[in-house]
């Protein structure tokens, strides 16, 4: 499942288009197969993959949209 799908950049003020989709998961609030998704632009996809990751949070990094 996919909540608040948006195709803007989830970085805060950031209005740019959505390019990556990065799935993450706090394993203190969510099942271990629960993903939540933040989308980001190329210019943050760094920026909150690396946040997430610090935080031992992120699983994947995909395009968006997802290429069928
Ligand atoms: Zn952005």
């Amino acid at each position: 499942m996919v909540e608040d799908l948006a195709v803007q950049c989830s970085a805060k003020g950031c209005r740019a288009a959505a390019v990556w989709a990065l799935h993450w998961n706090n394993p203190k609030l969510h099942a271990a197969s629960y993903r939540k998704i933040w989308l980001a632009c190329d210019q943050h996809r760094k920026t909150l993959g690396e946040f997430l990751d610090l935080r031992g949070f992120l699983r994947e990094v995909t395009e968006f949209p997802p290429a069928d």
